[in-house]
């Protein structure tokens, strides 16, 4: 096993990775800015090293930093967790030239699925079914985008082939706006990504988010985990998420996932990665590959028993997967609300002083999170507090759950959008399950 691990991230997922280390017996590094020096995590380590002032570009996304940070506290590893620098092809590629292990894919295979044409060209060759849609757009023949428009049928998609965080997209519904959207994508594109390719698909009206878990080793063992259902959804960011997706077939999952398992084994993955699907009239679209951990693996840990985090730390110390395909079996069903610091209604962020927290608890509910009384949300960062994840025998029950659960949390000193999740698990729609990506949207009047 690894014997020191450097967590480059902050909140609740460094309290995740730090969990998932102490218990396999590995020492922990805790690297923070100086408006982190407070999180739980940071108390919690074996080892702490402060990398910059606030701005995530100077501390958390300080390459130079973390790797000197690592090279001082004889760090043989470093988990990235997700978002900062998680699915840089650079960092991971930096890591690993000085010597340390990248818990995560290899540098080429971040590349690869980073640019999102080369993934879903890769996919595509893998077998994997894609939204139709063209490869990278030519600005300069306005004849073959409109004539490729045509044929795929309005309304279509432009998207930044480098995009991410749902940004970086533009829905198409005339050809009158075709052309101008390319040009304004193209340049959104390059401000924010420092890319400015772009490519068009064709835009699906009423699809479900369906994503698919896998986990693969060094010795080219891989085996999917299931799917998770996150298509509750706003502005592109996932506020619900659960597993599994409600009304898929166990011999769909089994279909789908034996595809996301040949697609890994083709470009040679490792770790743990997901594949992100659109599902509409009971067909999949691949969109894009994660290739890290996610926000929302608690519920397959839960409706799986398998820890995600310590097969990433396995899988980074070589280690065979100790589970085969038939090991993995779903039990009951879970369900994870997103507890944000922002204003259940306007969706204003509200950073300030957690005067006092109290999770819920129970049989069937965990809480991923690394608020405590007292705690300062700082304004520089991410507004996730928590994650509550409820389990039960059957969705119902996970609803239950999870409904008094959202009735017992007290966060006082800012907003969160616990009352916004207590509206949700009162509509019948969300009761029923299988509610589409528009639907959060629609319901808030945003659309
Ligand atoms: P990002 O990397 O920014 O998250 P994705 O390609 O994963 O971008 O798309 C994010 C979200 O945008 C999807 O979950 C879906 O809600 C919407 N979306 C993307 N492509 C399409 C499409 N072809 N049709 C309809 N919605 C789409």
């Amino acid at each position: 096993m690894l014997d020191k691990v450097l967590i480059a991230n902050r909140g609740e997922i460094a309290l995740r990775v730090l969990r998932g280390c102490r218990e396999l017996g590995i020492k922990t590094v805790a690297v923070y800015s100086a408006a982190d020096a407070n999180l739980k995590h940071v108390l919690l380590a074996d080892e702490t090293v402060c990398i910059g002032p606030a701005p995530s570009q100077d501390s958390y996304l300080n390459m130079p930093s973390i790797i000197a940070a690592a090279e001082v506290t004889d760090a043989v590893a470093i988990h990235p967790g997700y978002g900062f620098l998680a699915e840089n092809a650079d960092f991971a590629e930096q890591v690993e030239e000085s010597g340390f292990v990248f818990v995560g894919p290899k540098a080429q295979t971040i590349r690869l699925m980073g640019h999102k044409v080369s993934a879903i060209n890769a996919m595509r060759k893998a077998g994997v079914p894609c939204v139709p849609g063209t490869g990278t757009l030519q600005l300069e023949e306005p004849e073959q985008n409109m004539r490729i428009a045509r044929e795929l049928g309005y309304p279509v998609i432009i998207k930044a082939a480098g995009g991410g965080g749902g940004r970086g997209m533009r829905v198409v519904h005339s050809e009158a706006a075709l052309l101008n959207a390319i040009t304004i994508t193209q340049s959104e594109a390059l401000a924010a990504f420092g890319n400015d390719q772009v490519y068009m698909e064709k835009f699906l009206e009423r699809p479900r988010h369906i994503e698919f878990q896998i986990l693969a080793d060094e010795h080219g063992n891989v085996i999917h985990l299931g799917e998770r259902d996150c298509s509750m959804q706003r502005r592109h960011q996932k506020v619900i998420e659960e597993a599994p997706a409600p009304g898929i077939t166990a011999e769909v999952r089994a279909r789908m996932g034996m595809r996301c398992v040949e697609a890994c084994q083709r470009i040679g993955y490792r770790g743990a990665g997901t594949f992100e699907f659109l599902y509409e009239d009971g067909e999949f679209y691949f969109i894009e590959m994660n290739t890290r951990i996610q926000v929302e693996h608690p519920v397959t840990e839960v409706v799986t028993g398998i820890d995600i985090v310590k097969a990433q730390l396995a899988i980074a110390a070589g280690d065979p997967l100790p589970y085969t395909q038939d090991d993995v079996e779903l039990r009951g069903h879970a369900i994870e609300c997103r507890i944000n610091a922002e204003h259940p209604t306007t969706f204003i962020p509200s950073p300030g002083t957690v005067s006092l927290w109290h999770p819920p608890g129970g049989p069937g509910i965990r809480v991923d999170s690394h608020m405590y009384s007292g705690y300062a949300v700082p304004p520089h960062y991410d507004s996730l507090l928590a994650k509550v994840i409820a389990h039960g025998d059957e969705r119902p029950s996970a609803v239950a759950r999870m409904s008094s659960a959202l009735g017992e949390i007290v966060v006082d000193g800012i907003h969160t959008n616990v009352p916004l999740h207590q509206e949700i698990f009162q509509h019948s729609a969300f009761k029923t399950g299988g509610t589409d990506i528009g639907y959060l949207e629609n319901r808030l009047g945003l659309k």
